[in-house]
This record gives C-alpha cells, structure tokens and sequence, in this order.
C-alpha cells in the first residue's frame, strides 16, 4: 500500500506528557495500536505538549522510552504540538475569515458565575458574542457553536447526539495567554497526519462532538471515533495522576501488557505469556473490535 492510498488505515497515540504512562494509558496505546496493526495500518505517535507550565519535566523522554520497553513501533517522526504553532494560527486565521470566532474577556469567576456545568464542564452562555465587555489586553477567542447539532456514531459506544451550544456551550479555540486549545491543535494534527480512526479512552469521548464541529468548520475530514473503557479505582474515579495511578514500570512491562490486553477482552491463553514478543504476536492475531467491552469503566 502507498502512503496516498486513501484507504489506508492511520491511527495514532496522542499521550500529554503532564504525567508519566500508568495502566490507564497503556489501554489507549494498546487499542490503539492493536487496532493499526491488525489491518497492517500505520500507527504515529503525538507528543500533546501545548501547554508548557502543565508539562512535566523529563516525561516526554519517559514516555517514549516507556513505549519502546514495552516492544511498541511507531511509523515516522513523533511529532510536538509545542513546535506546531504555525499550523495551529492558520487554522485559528480559517476560522476568524469564516466568521464564527469572536473575543472573549470574561474571567474565570465571571464565567463560574454565568454558567451552568454540563457534560464537558462548565457551559458558557455566549455572553461575549455581541463583543467582549470593557476592556482587557489579553482576550480568548472562542467559536460560535449555535445551531451545531453533532451526530457520530462511536464503534464501541453506538450513537452520539449532542446540541452543542445546548450541552456544551461556545468553546475556547485559543487561551487569553496565547495558547492554542486542545481542541483545535488535535483537529489541526489529526488531518494533517491523515488519521482515519481516533482511538482513545471514553474520557473523551464529550470532547468529540466539540471536535467534529472544528472539523466541519475548517473543511477537514471526520475520523472514526473508538472510544475505549476506562480504568477506574474502587471510588469509580479514573486512575491518573490525580489519583495516584502507579507509572508503569518496564521491569514488569510483560504482566502490565497481559493485563491491559485482558482489560480490552483479549486475554492471553497461557502459551503465549512467556515474553513480550510472544504476547505481542498472539495480539496482532487474535484482536478483534468485537471482543473489546462495550463499557464505559472497568474497574481495576
Ligand atoms: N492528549 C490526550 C490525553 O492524554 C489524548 C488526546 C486524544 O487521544 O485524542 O488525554
């Protein structure tokens, strides 16, 4: 297969080096990868390194040498959000020539004051659309999201519906302080990498629906969407680094690997546990879609 081939499978692995991997990231790795491989399609990886005072120091060299320890190969440069700005601002410039951007002044507290929480946080009432109040050097700018109602169907989730302006309210595309949002930067990375299917934890999955529209506006292509559970602790909270989810540690990366393999309904039969290589050699043969739960959490 060429790499023009339209029907060439791309995914990819997009970890924010805020923290070291832990098992909740290895699932995401794992699907993810597993679901590249099992159709001989490429899997990149994505450093998510936008926001430079959440970065950890030392844990984009972690990450990667954690992912190497535990026998995963990624296609091509790994590539840096924190080297993509250029990208990001045109994107941002498509945006403000469409008309749907405007500038955004309100603090935090007048926001928490305004706004009612919905599914991804709080819901901002557009109370800038008609322009910012008084006036402030350092303004957001958010898109307008009114009329979007976003469809998709997740392969492991079933159907989505969301009002977006409804349920998640006109959102942020670029930070008072000059950083570009999330959302725009994955949307922006995502096409220019040609991803066909977005592989993550059901985490995110409230951040598609903002995403897709992002898609619509700038004239990119929709992925697929695969969301997969989440591990959570005994509380039902998401083991991460706020919850003191233990970094994974190659010294016991072939027990991590069996266990994440087990968690995504893939567990390995004795034979094929002796090491990292045989585990991986019965994964790329046995995944399948099918026998991933359909759960939102699996508790750990
Ligand atoms: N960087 C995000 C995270 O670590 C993942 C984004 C994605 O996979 O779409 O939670």
């Amino acid at each position: 297969m060429s790499d023009a081939s339209p029907l060439l499978y791309i995914g990819r692995f997009a970890p924010s080096p805020t923290g070291l991997l832990h098992f909740g990231s290895l699932i995401a790795a794992v699907g993810s990868y597993l679901q590249a491989r099992a159709v001989g399609g490429r899997w990149l990886l994505r450093i998510e390194d936008l926001d430079p005072p959440r970065v950890m120091p030392g844990a984009t060299d972690a990450i990667l040498s954690t992912l190497e320890a535990f026998g995963f190969e990624w296609d091509g440069e790994v590539v840096y959000q924190s080297e993509r700005d250029d990208a990001y601002a045109q994107a941002l410039q498509a945006l403000a020539t469409r008309g749907v951007l405007y500038r955004c002044n309100c603090s935090r507290k007048d926001i928490a004051a305004q706004s009612v929480v919905g599914k991804a946080g709080l819901i901002y009432p557009g109370s800038c659309r008609q322009g910012p109040r008084g006036s402030k050097d350092e303004m957001s700018w958010r898109v307008r999201t009114d009329g979007a109602f976003i469809r998709f169907e997740d392969a492991l989730q079933g159907a989505v519906d969301v009002d977006l302006e409804r349920e998640i309210g006109d959102f942020t595309v670029q930070r008072a302080d000059g950083i570009f949002a999330y959302h725009l930067a994955l949307v922006v990375d995502d096409a220019a990498a040609g991803v066909t299917e977005v592989v993550r934890g059901y985490d995110l999955l409230a951040s598609t629906a903002p995403q897709i529209h992002l898609q619509h506006l700038l004239g990119l292509p929709t992925p697929r969407y695969l969301h997969l559970p989440i591990a959570v602790n005994a509380d039902g909270d998401k083991l991460s680094k706020q919850t003191h989810a233990p970094p994974l540690d190659a010294a016991t990366r072939h027990e991590s690997l069996a266990a994440a393999l087990t968690f995504l309904g893939h567990p390995p039969p004795a034979e094929a546990r002796g090491d990292l290589r045989s585990l991986w050699s019965w994964a790329h043969k046995a995944w399948d879609e099918q026998r991933i739960p359909r759960r939102a959490t699996i508790q750990v």
